[in-house]
This record gives structure tokens, sequence and C-alpha cells, in this order.
């Protein structure tokens, strides 16, 4: 039997960290792009709370968004395991979270994006439905027991992105997985086998820039790269240690800069040093025809099937990146797009979070998430 689908009013929260747009939220500011155009595309309605400067590429008449002004949070990411929760004067978190419960009984539900504690505090003291995609593994202990009470109270309202992230808690129940997703009109597809090597991230500690600009130095080649620079002295550590003219600093660019631009690689190198939650760039890079070489590390051990897409190596060694760059034309840039159709585009994720609503709701029993 087909079960006919209902149009869902949801209201989406955006992260606290930045307006979106402003590169400062990371990849949670795609998801939330992509997951409303593909909700949109379902048919649903969607209403989008989030800080002031937040602009969406595309309009619709389903889609309404309210802006809201406030000090942008800290993220958790540069916090200590112990660091207690910060809240700072005039902070846009509690504000966001005022207008949200004020209007979310217009709503079906509310989906946060916020990888903070007040959200998922909150959901144990309203009545409002509140879900939560959690964008991090736990770097913090506030956080990891926040998520584990939720889990137990409330388990069908918590999805993550991989497996591998949603390892990193404490969970009495089979986490709910719902990938992430990328409009595939906005990536064209690049044959071309012969471009240079590119990196792109946040250029920070934890994305290991350092040894792709490693790999590129012993190639003798240029390392393009594309990111926010999130820690000024980070980047300026790299930049002193490496050979002239290695880093060909590109900027942060706009998705549709950014991917054509990407598209001309001949490979991708991800780097991580912690749990990638999932890894947006890998998919982005593939998305273009471009294989990934990547650290196995978090999501990208769950988005590169190895042989297939790209190759995966044991976490910190640059001399296997060296060698899985070196027989980088083994792989068919066809397959790396292919595997992003069929896995990672906003029509599919958006399926899997309607999916994953519905059950929340105890409106559909079965439930059809990643495989
Ligand atoms: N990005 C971008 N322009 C650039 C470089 C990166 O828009 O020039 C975006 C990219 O599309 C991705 C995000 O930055 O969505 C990085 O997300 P990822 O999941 O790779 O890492 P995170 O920052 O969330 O840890």
């Amino acid at each position: 039997m087909k079960l006919i689908n209902k149009q869902l009013k949801l209201m989406l929260v955006s992260t606290p960290i930045g307006f979106l747009g402003s590169g400062k939220g990371g990849g949670v500011e795609l998801t939330i792009i992509s997951l409303i155009k593909g909700l949109i595309l379902l048919g649903h309605k969607i209403t989008l709370v989030a800080p002031k400067g937040s602009k969406l590429p595309f309009d619709s008449e389903n889609l309404e968004i309210i802006l809201i002004d406030g000090i942008d949070q800290p993220s958790w990411q540069h916090q200590k395991r112990n660091d207690p929760v910060l809240i700072p004067f005039n902070s846009v978190l509690p504000k966001l979270w005022e207008v949200v419960i004020d209007l979310a009984n217009q709503s079906d539900a509310v989906i946060n994006f916020a990888y903070d504690w007040l959200p998922l505090w909150l959901t144990k003291v309203q009545e409002i439905k509140i879900f939560h995609l959690i964008s991090m593994g736990a770097e913090s202990l506030v956080m990891k027991e926040i998520v584990r009470e939720i889990n137990q109270l409330f388990p069908l309202q918590l999805a993550f992105h991989t497996k591998r992230q949603s390892k990193d808690y404490l969970l009495n129940t089979e986490p709910i997985i719902v990938g992430n997703g990328f409009d595939v009109d906005n990536y064209l597809f690049n044959e071309n086998e012969n471009g240079p090597l590119g990196w792109a991230g946040r250029i920070a500690p934890e994305k290991g820039l350092e040894d792709a600009v490693k790999v590129a130095s012993d190639l003798g080649e240029k390392l393009l790269v594309w990111g926010l620079i999130e820690d000024k002295e980070y980047a300026s550590k790299i930049e002193n240690s490496s050979s002239k003219g290695i880093i060909d600093w590109k900027g942060f660019l706009p998705t549709i800069k950014f991917q054509e631009q990407l598209g001309q690689c001949r490979a991708f190198i991800n780097t991580p040093k912690w749990n990638e939650a999932y890894g947006n760039v890998i998919v982005e890079a593939m998305a273009c025809g471009v294989p990934v070489v990547a650290y196995d590390l978090g999501g990208p051990g769950e988005l590169i099937e190895d042989g297939l897409n790209g190759f995966l190596v044991r976490p910190n060694d640059v001399k296997g990146i060296l060698k899985a760059i070196k027989s980088i034309s083994s792989i068919k840039r066809r397959n790396c797009r292919d595997w992003f159709e069929k896995k990672a585009s906003n029509k599919v994720f958006a399926k899997r979070v309607e999916n994953w609503i519905n059950k929340g709701l105890n409106k559909d029993l079965s439930l059809d998430l990643q495989d």
C-alpha cells in the first residue's frame, strides 16, 4: 500500500553561530538550505527562523523566513571537554527560541539545527515536538549528556548524519541516520581528469589542512584551497611552513562558483583530525565528478566506497594519501557523480527527513532512512 503524503507545516530553526551565507556555521548552512528546497519539492510548508542577515538562494510561496537580531553563539567546536554552557549577552540563541515557542503551535513540528544545549534542554520542558539533527560528534561532556538524555526520553526526535558520528554518543536505541543532501542542479559534472589537487573546509586545526599541503609539496604541485579562515594563526602557520606558491588560497566562495572551480580538480583531499560528522565538501567534490582521497575518520568512511568514488586512508597517514593520489586515474569520475545523485541529492535527503519526522509524529511506521 502506498501512503499518501500529507503536507507538513515545519518550523526550521537555523544555527545561531552565524547568519546563513556567512560561512561561520560550516556545513550546517548548506544542509539547511538544501533541505528546505527538498522539503518544498515534496510539498511541505516551511517557516525558517534564522539570525538576521540570513539569505536563501531561492523563493517559494511555501516558504516564510523570520529573521532575528542578536549576538552569534560561540561554537562548541572550540570548547574544551569540561567547558560549561555559554550564552553571551544579547545572544541570538534564546531569542530564536522565544520566537519558536511563541509560534510553534502553528506547525506540526520544529526541527533544530543548532548544535547547542538550550534547544535540546527545551525539548524536556516544552509541549512542542522539537526534532534535532545533530551536526557534530561529541566534543564536550555537557553536550554528550543532554544528547543522551533526549535519546532516553524522545528517541525518535534525534537524528544523525552518519553512524560513525552517532557512535560518539551514549544511545539507548538504534540511531536514526539521515545522511545529508545537496541540490543536484547546483553542481555540474566535469570530465577533466588532468586538473590540480584541491582541498576545502573551514581553515581550523580539526580539518588538518597541513597534511594535504605536505602531499602537494611532495608532489611539487599546487594545492587549491577553499574555505573560511576561522583560525588566522593556524592559517599563517601553515602558510609559513610550506614552500612558497604551494597553497593557492581561493577564499570562501558561494556554491555556484565553488563547484565550478572544484570541478576542475583531478582529486580532492580531505584530512580530518576529528570525528567528522559528515563532510559536505567530500560529497560536493563527488557531485562535480571529482574523486576524493580521505582519512577514514568519521563521515568520510561512510561516503567513500574505496576504489569506486575515491580512496580511504588510515588517519594521519600522509604517505597513504600520496600513494592514493598517484592512482587516482583508476577512479571513474562518472561513478562519483552517480554515487552523489543516488545517495546525497537534496530530494533523497528530504525524503529521509520527512520519514523521520512522520515517524516521530506517529504518522508512518515504515522508516525508510539511509541505506
Ligand atoms: N564552502 C563554501 N564555499 C567555499 C568553501 C566551502 O560554501 O569556498 C562550504 C561547503 O559548501 C560546505 C561547508 O563550507 O557546506 C563546509 O562544511 P563541511 O561539512 O565540509 O565541514 P564543517 O565546516 O561543517 O565542519
